[in-house]
């Protein structure tokens, strides 16, 4: 860190930031011009962290050189980070493909569903029991009859589960029925939450929150990392811009950022970027050519009658269509549906 004081800085206010820096325990170096007077912190990151030095007296500007992460940095692990779900994996060159409706509804649909996707090359089934609205008047999701519903239909295809976690205190019932904890745009920062999911030995789907710059990501994938769970995949699903053709606006250099920040696996959410369903399969495509390592995509066998998000899910045979076209560009590259 770097303290730039500012011009003519007294004697004693430069002496009472050194002071105090070396009560908290950290190392100074002071660079003294004619004018201006700059102090070079060194310590370990959590505690320059802990040091709030813009308000002291003398002080024109902080410079914070350390990155507020450390474990999801690809200069703490140089090698991509792969999350094994069940049978499948994602990162590494393993290409994740996870599609399911926005929210379970009934057991026809999720089989349905569940096998159709299959069939198409899905990797992971995904399905909200608990959907974050916007309204509290819109549907809420089933709950835990959701999560079992969401389950049996990933047992019947064989496929591996991602479902939401709105609130800390539903953690260990979700564990008991789903693969992945999937943290939505909403509770990106909700530190209590990911502090839990820390503790636990289940894959964590982080999404972007909606104005969450890249960095504030990674910072809250640290979290979980810290507490011991390295099981991390990110998920850019778009941010709030001025535009409002598109839902939100895909934001595909954060993707390529990720992959050279962090190892951790990064997949995108076309659907919830961009609200709509003629837009999802170019996008999809875009995606993997920014480096994605997998795809999240709702998917409804009928989405005109969808409860949640009908307009931004496919049909299955559209979802056939698109997992059809990413085919040969994974092949090519190595990886595999
Ligand atoms: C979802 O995946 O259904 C969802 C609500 O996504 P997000 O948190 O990205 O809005
Ligand atoms: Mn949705």
């Amino acid at each position: 860190m770097l303290i730039v004081m500012r011009d003519h800085a007294s004697p004693k206010d430069i002496q009472h930031i050194v002071d105090h820096l070396h009560q908290a325990g950290a190392e100074t170096h002071l660079s003294q011009g004619e004018v201006k007077t700059v102090i070079g912190v060194i310590g370990e990151r959590e505690l320059i962290y802990t040091l709030d030095m813009e308000g002291f007296p003398g002080v024109s500007e902080v410079i914070r050189v350390l990155k507020p992460y450390k474990l999801v940095g690809r200069d703490f692990q140089v090698e991509d980070t792969v999350v094994t779900v069940g049978n499948t994996s994602v990162g590494g060159g393993a290409f994740a493909m996870i599609a399911g409706p926005c929210s379970v509804e009934s057991a026809d649909q999720m089989t349905t569903v569940a096998h159709a996707v299959k069939a198409a090359g899905a990797t992971m089934l995904r399905g909200g029991a608990y959907k974050p609205r916007s309204s509290p008047y819109a549907f809420q999701g089933m709950g835990l009859d959701g999560l079992k519903l969401l389950r049996e239909a990933g047992d019947a295809a064989g496929l591996p589960v991602v479902t939401e976690i709105l609130d800390v205190r539903d953690a260990e019932t979700i564990a008991q029925w789903a693969d992945v904890l999937q943290v939505g745009a909403r509770n990106m920062q909700n530190f209590m939450m990911l502090d839990e999911l820390g503790k636990m030995d289940k894959p964590v789907l982080l999404k972007r929150g909606l104005s969450a710059t890249i960095e504030e990501v990674l910072s809250s994938a640290e979290y979980v990392l810290k507490g011991g769970n390295r099981d991390v995949i990110l998920c850019e699903r778009g941010i709030r811009t001025f535009e409002t053709y598109t839902r939100n606006t895909l934001d595909l250099a954060a993707v390529a950022a990720f992959k050279i920040l962090t190892h951790l696996p990064v997949i995108v959410d076309p659907s919830h970027a961009t609200g709509r369903r003629d837009l999802i399969a170019p996008m999809s495509r875009a995606a993997v050519a920014a480096g994605a390592d997998g795809l999240i995509i709702e998917v409804h066998p009928d989405p005109e009658h969808a409860r949640c998000d009908g307009p931004q899910s496919l049909d299955i045979p559209m979802f056939d269509e698109l997992a059809g076209s990413l085919v040969p560009r994974i092949v090519l590259e190595g990886k595999h549906l």
